[in-house]
């Protein structure tokens, strides 16, 4: 493991950085008063109630309670350890952080890399269970094995079904409590302007082209 990041380097850090460049890679900010506002990237909603002081050099969203420095919001919007976001903001502002503190690059990938690989199956799993397991698959199945696919065809390809309801991977994920970012980047959904999320393989009717974000 990297040795523990000395207090006086990780304000030296912390000094070189406006915490407005780091969070404006992730929030679109508006200015208002002092203050810079933005959809807040922790969860939904509507209006902007994420807002951050460039003066203070911290961020505060009025709705979930969420704050504090550049390296908080890192730790709390990646899910990585305070040495990791330490680093990650001296690379960002080309600060040159010795080799001793940096952790090691395996332990940073792990945690996100581990958690979308947990997603992929978790969602390769459920189409497969609602295929062979359930009424709404029945038509589904029905036609593979017309088609002349074994069941043991079936699930060594992890051949799955997503039926014609909405939302309903998502609802899946939430009950799991997966983070909304994790979600986020993970490409089963697509996303709305209001930071909504949807099945990337069910497209709602009152969701149109124009308002899907990517
Ligand atoms: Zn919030």
């Amino acid at each position: 493991m990297a040795g523990k990041i000395p207090n006086d380097v990780i304000d030296d850090v912390r000094s070189q950085t406006n915490i407005v460049d780091v969070v404006g890679q992730y929030v679109q900010l508006k200015k208002s008063g002092n203050n810079l506002f933005g959809i807040c990237p922790f969860h939904d909603e509507k209006t902007p109630s994420f807002s951050v002081s460039e003066e203070k050099q911290i961020f505060h969203c009025f709705s979930c309670g969420r704050g504090g420095n550049v390296f908080k919001f890192l730790m709390e919007l990646e899910q990585i350890s305070f040495p990791e976001a330490v680093t990650k903001v001296a690379d960002f502002v080309g600060f040159s952080l010795a080799e001793t503190y940096r952790p090691t690059q395996n332990v940073q990938e792990s945690s996100e890399v581990t958690q979308f690989k947990q997603l992929y199956r978790q969602a390769n799993e459920l189409f497969t269970h609602i295929l062979m397991s359930t009424e709404a698959g029945q038509p589904a199945l029905d036609y593979l094995h017309e088609r002349g696919l074994t069941d043991q065809l079936i699930e060594t390809f992890s051949i799955g079904y997503l039926p014609d309801q909405a939302d309903l991977m998502l609802s899946f994920f939430q009950n799991k409590e997966v983070p909304y970012q994790i979600l986020r980047q993970s490409g089963l959904f697509i996303e709305t302007q209001t930071g909504k999320l949807h099945d990337r393989f069910f497209r709602p009717s009152d969701v149109s082209d124009s308002e899907c974000a990517r």
